[in-house]
């Protein structure tokens, strides 16, 4: 890890939370409930990436595994004209993927990993990284094998963020759980799996209306601080 470069998030707070920003040769979890912003974060990274260097990019490309239908070009086409992008082009610069099972999300990031050793790619987003799994294989008597897949998956990724100086993000929704979790009674979903395989995991709450409310957790090198953001036309704000 001598080479970490980072993308910048477009939201100072953020930069300040992740030291600068999302690093490459790492995977970042981002959790959080429905409606957090997870979405709206990896939609807002995959234009960030291809900003030049002086922006906060890295003049780079991205991949975008989409498990959920919730890709919007649109979406992308206004963050980018609000980074002084051309829509177009920005949009022509995030391979897309649409994922229709966890195998077929298995193959994607197989297929990824080819196309990040041909060309310029920065960022591969998979979002979300467990809700095929969940799917597939619900309940205890499943567990093992969900697990075990899903180890695989994340130790797939791992080793193209390492191999190939690539920021890995993952979102992961959160599910009910008896205990609390940061005064908060959720948990990431895919447990001990994602907690040891994410190098960051960046937990997103809302606020009030658009704004959003961001923390570290399970960091030994991050302090516990909080960054506010908002959500906006523009795309993440601070
Ligand atoms: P998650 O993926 O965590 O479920 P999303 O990333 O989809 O959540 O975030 C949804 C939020 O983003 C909603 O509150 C929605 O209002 C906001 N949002 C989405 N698109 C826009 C937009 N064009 N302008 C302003 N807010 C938006
Ligand atoms: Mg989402």
């Amino acid at each position: 890890r001598v080479n970490i470069k980072r993308i910048s998030t477009g939201v100072r707070s953020l930069d300040e939370l992740l030291n600068g920003g999302v690093e490459t040769s790492a995977v970042t979890e981002v959790a959080g409930e429905f409606g957090a912003g997870k979405t709206q974060f990896c939609h807002q990274l995959a234009v960030m990436v291809q900003l030049p260097e002086d922006k906060g990019g890295l003049s780079a490309k991205a991949i975008y595994i989409d498990t959920e239908n919730t890709f919007r070009p649109e979406r992308i086409a206004q963050i980018a004209r609000a980074r002084g992008l051309d829509p177009d082009q920005a949009l022509k610069n995030i391979y897309y993927a649409r994922a229709y099972s966890s195998d077929h999300q298995m193959i994607l990031a197989e297929q990824a990993r080819r196309i990040i050793k041909q060309d310029n790619v920065k960022l591969l987003v998979v979002d979300s990284i467990v809700a095929h799994f969940r799917a597939e294989f619900p309940g205890r008597e499943n567990l093992a094998e969900r697990q075990q897949k899903l180890n695989k998956h994340i130790a797939d990724l791992l080793k193209i963020a390492d191999a190939y100086d690539v920021a890995v993000v993952v979102t992961n929704q959160v599910m009910a759980q008896p205990d609390v979790f940061f005064g908060n009674p959720l948990k990431p979903a895919g447990g001990n799996v994602l907690a040891h395989g994410a190098t960051y995991r960046i937990w997103l709450r809302k606020s009030k209306e658009n704004i959003r409310i961001a923390k570290i957790f399970d960091s030994p090198y991050h302090p516990e601080r909080e960054a506010t953001f908002k959500i906006t036309e523009e795309g993440l704000t601070d």
